[in-house]
């Protein structure tokens, strides 16, 4: 039995339905998984913004452990590897472009931090 050709519920563009998870391209699935990831790394770069502002230099390291576990959240939803980077390195410009546009109000920014660390640092 042929694949039926079948839109993405959240971007509609065409894909054969194997790869549609609940009628969602892979694309949208990491996009919808690593909310909580971008957010943290708006939040970083808005800190930084605020700090860098003030003279403060921030230590990159930190940059790199949220990129990483970023990268690593992807690299677990999809299978191919290259597409996983591919889509990891969307998702990474995608906070960094949310940065200056963000809202949230400290509460969501705590609750989606502590999700963060929850999935960094398991039990
Ligand atoms: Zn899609």
């Amino acid at each position: 039995m042929t694949d039926l050709i079948v839109a993405c519920r959240d971007c509609s563009k065409a894909f054969p339905s194997g790869e549609l998870q609940d009628l969602r391209c892979i694309g949208c699935r990491v996009h919808r998984e690593c909310e909580a990831e971008r957010v943290a790394i708006a939040l970083y770069f808005k800190k930084q913004q605020r700090y860098s502002a003030a003279g403060a230099i921030a230590n990159p390291k930190q940059l790199l452990a949220l990129k990483r576990h970023l990268f690593a959240r992807v690299a677990s939803l999809v299978p191919d590897p290259r597409q996983g980077m591919v889509l990891a390195e969307k998702e990474y410009d995608l906070a960094v472009k949310q940065t200056n546009r963000f809202r949230v109000s400290p509460e969501e920014a705590g609750a989606l931090r502590r999700k963060v660390l929850k999935t960094l640092l398991p039990a």
